[in-house]
């Protein structure tokens, strides 16, 4: 049978209310990639769950597909999110396939360029806030408690419910839990949704890396962070709005929540690239954090089956990548100059 998004494929898992109408874009079914020289480095078994691979290019899609479709069934004509950018993106697609009014909130001059360009694209009402991501959450809260106007930023508990659906993903290919699962953390949604998940679907649990970015560490601080900087602008948040679900799933699960430096993410980024798998800078932490751990000798990977998860497509902030190199070489369009540089 064809497949058909993931309402379809897990509905049965997920807490939707009976008016639910689904709206889908086939999202889900990612790919968890072996990563076979990587695991010989590490002495592990690992696997990338690639949620870049998801119709937006981000897992918000995963959550995004039932919220929107709550939405939709109880009558919503618009929906409003606050956002670092990919949530923009997703709320935008899946508003415009339901035929919704969509509206974004986004921190002036810190989205990446591919997820503005999609929502954009898509056909959102992009606003942008001279504020941080946290200022434009607190924004979209008080207007829809105030309008009819319909939240679907991850308080909005669909959300949580769609995003599950990737740890039952990942127990459905490897036939239970991994022993870690490693993965950034901002507003902490996902990191919820993952540990909700692995609890609901009784198939093993893993320990959980959760990996914010030294700007941006609240959850490591142990407190909010009034201006939150990092290149890794998707989890560029001060104030996680499931913050003390986050510290749960890592403390019931006998892991942690650490912080990794720009420097450390971007490397993680360039090291995933060299075996083929270009995700965004925030979609990177959580490698860098299981390499940091495992080199530091806090985290025992040998052995186990590790799944990193990476969020987002590389595709959605190539800037990162397009100012750190110089501009392809031009050459004469002869055949000896070709051989020249080629060094044939
Ligand atoms: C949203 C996002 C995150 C952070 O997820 P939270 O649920 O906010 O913790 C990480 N990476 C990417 C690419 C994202 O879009």
């Amino acid at each position: 049978m064809t497949y058909q998004g993931l309402i379809h494929r897990y509905g049965q898992y997920l807490d939707l209310p009976a008016h639910t109408q689904i709206v889908s874009l086939n999202e889900g079914n990612t790919p968890l990639i072996p990563m076979p020289r990587l695991s010989r480095e590490l002495g592990c078994e690992l696997f990338i769950k690639f949620e870049g691979l998801n119709p937006t290019g981000s897992f918000k899609d995963r959550g995004m597909t039932a919220a929107i479709s709550e939405a939709v069934g109880r009558g919503a004509k618009t929906v409003i999110c606050a956002s670092t950018g990919n949530t923009a993106a997703s709320a935008a697609a899946y508003a415009a396939r339901a035929g919704l009014r969509s509206i974004v909130l986004i921190p002036e001059g810190k989205v990446a360029v591919g997820k503005l360009a999609g929502a954009i694209a898509y056909g959102a009402e992009v606003i942008q806030i001279q504020g941080s991501f946290d200022d434009a959450l607190s924004l979209v809260v008080e207007i829809t408690q105030k309008t009819p106007i319909a939240l679907v930023n991850s308080i909005n508990p669909y959300r949580i419910e769609g995003q599950k659906t990737s740890s039952f993903e990942i127990c459905d290919v490897l036939g239970s839990a991994p022993d870690w699962l490693c993965l950034p953390v901002g507003n902490a949604g996902n990191i919820t949704s993952y540990w909700a998940g692995f609890k609901q679907y009784q198939k093993g649990l893993p320990q959980i890396l959760g990996v914010q970015a030294e700007g941006a560490a609240p959850l490591v601080l142990g407190h909010p962070v009034e201006k939150p900087e990092t290149v890794a602008t998707a989890i560029r948040i001060g104030k996680p709005a499931r913050g003390e679900q986050a510290l749960e799933a890592a403390h019931e699960s006998n892991g942690r929540i650490i912080a990794a430096s720009d420097a450390k993410i971007l490397e993680a980024q360039h090291i995933l690239a060299s075996e083929g798998v270009w995700v965004e800078p925030a979609s990177a932490a959580g490698f860098a954090g299981l390499v940091a751990e495992t080199a530091k000798g806090t985290l025992d990977a040998k052995g186990k089956k590790v799944v990193v998860v990476c969020t987002g497509h590389g595709m959605k902030d190539p800037s990162i990548i397009t100012e750190s190199f110089e501009s392809p070489r031009v050459i004469p369009a002869n055949y000896q100059a070709l051989v020249d540089v080629v060094g044939a």
